[in-house]
């Protein structure tokens, strides 16, 4: 197909997950010509639909927990923006810490989360974490870390809204319209982008793939080093007051379990990695054996759920889109000068959404990010032995 009106965008964004459909609006709002392509039939094909909605601003380092801060004044405004309604709840992050080591790691981070203005960030006693969040067990904890201004939205909501207001901006969205190959110029630049039976000549392209965005990379002539991981949640049958949606995201640091309470059931969490059937990591079967440890773990921890039934019809298996060092990666590879990458949040995506909708809108448009520096996310970190320490608390 040649280049036909309507057919030389002047972005085309690849994924209209939770972070493409932010692109898109942080485009659209400029009132830049931005064409959204996504494989799948409708939204939420990809991870955008499978996470549990948590948003923290308690992160180690300065670069994550700017990007935080900026994501929640963009969620303080959504409503104003897009018309839509975020559904933010500020129950808090509360993290129980269980040795002297962790409970240093924790302050360590406070002075960043304080210097970056997250100012109430704060450590609690364990009398204290105890009168917070009574429902669970803090037997051996030595205090914790809590952030009130932390909490959960709703995922699905923030993707759907910011793809309807770009939408009505202005903005074409394409269904069913798979990205299966690229052409490029001499310089490495994209010149044409197919999908099914369209194609495209935009000036930039911006990969928002989520896990499969190093295939899309890949098509680009740029090695990005984000992969799929298997990610598990667990859900139980409606809890027992006084367990409700107001109850604090709760995580044991020593093992990185953690859950909340979203529509009267217990979400349970343990980010470890499990395999797929046969082995293959885009399968998404529940893995069963750790079904019991993360029952196990919630009868020893949360009196209140002993009883309370898992859902077996409701567990759900989605990926993360995994960078080496756990942290987004956002900005240009030499290997394609006009390809801006938004990709390997690693399970922080949806928080991050609106802080990296506007910053990828800007790298398409003004060929920098000038809201926030990006510097510290970009692509070519790894090779210059500046990628983030790999724990961010989570
Ligand atoms: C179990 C679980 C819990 C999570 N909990 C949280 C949480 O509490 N808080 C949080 O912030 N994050 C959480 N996450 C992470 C979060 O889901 C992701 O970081 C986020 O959804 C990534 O968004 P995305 O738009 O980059 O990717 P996706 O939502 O995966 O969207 C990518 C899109 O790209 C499309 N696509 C792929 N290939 C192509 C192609 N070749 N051509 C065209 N389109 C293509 C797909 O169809 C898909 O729609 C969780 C993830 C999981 C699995």
């Amino acid at each position: 197909m040649g280049a036909a009106a309507g057919q030389a965008p002047e972005v085309l964004v690849v994924g209209a997950g939770v972070v493409g459909a932010s692109v898109a609006w942080h485009l659209a709002a400029r009132g830049a010509d931005a064409v959204v392509l996504d494989a799948g039939a409708g939204p939420g094909a990809g991870s955008t639909a499978r996470a549990t909605g948590g948003f923290r601003h308690q992160f180690a380092t300065a670069p994550n927990v700017r990007l935080s801060v900026l994501a929640r004044e963009r969620l303080r405004r959504f409503a104003d923006d897009t018309g839509g309604d975020a559904g933010f709840r500020a129950v808090g992050y509360l993290f129980l810490a269980h040795d002297a080591a962790a409970l240093a790691a924790f302050r360590a981070a406070r002075a960043v989360q304080h210097a970056c203005g997250v100012a109430d960030a704060a450590e609690l006693t364990p009398e204290a974490a105890a009168a917070l969040n009574p429902h669970v067990d803090l037997d051996g904890a030595v205090g914790a870390a809590w952030c009130p201004s932390d909490g959960t939205f709703r995922p699905m909501q923030i993707l759907r809204r910011y793809l309807d207001d770009a939408e009505r901006r202005g903005a074409r969205v394409r269904w069913e319209a798979r990205v299966s190959r690229v052409e490029r110029d001499a310089g490495g630049r994209v010149t044409r982008v197919h999908a099914g039976a369209e194609s495209w000549a935009p000036r930039v392209v911006v990969n928002a793939a989520g896990p499969w965005a190093a295939g899309v990379a890949a098509l680009c002539g740029v090695d990005l080093p984000v992969r799929p991981v298997r990610r598990q949640i667990a859900v139980t049958a409606p809890v027992p007051a006084p367990l409700d949606d107001g109850f604090p995201m709760t995580i044991w640091t020593r093992d990185a379990f953690h859950l909340r309470v979203r529509d009267g059931r217990a979400l349970l969490n343990w980010p470890v990695d499990t395999p797929g059937a046969g082995g293959d990591p885009w399968d998404l079967t529940l893995h069963r054996p750790w079904l019991d440890a993360v029952r196990a773990f919630a009868d020893a921890r949360v009196p209140a759920l002993r009883g309370v039934p898992l859902d077996d019809a409701a567990h759900w298996v989605g990926l993360y889109e995994m960078s080496p060092d756990k942290t987004l990666i956002l900005g240009v590879d030499p290997a394609c000068p006009n390809l801006v990458l938004a990709n390997g949040s690693s399970g922080h995506g949806v928080m991050h959404a609106p802080a990296t909708g506007l910053l990828a809108s800007e790298l398409a448009l003004d060929g920098r990010a000038t809201t926030l520096d990006a510097r510290p996310f970009r692509p070519t970190r790894f090779a210059e032995g500046e990628a983030f320490p790999v724990s961010d608390l989570l």
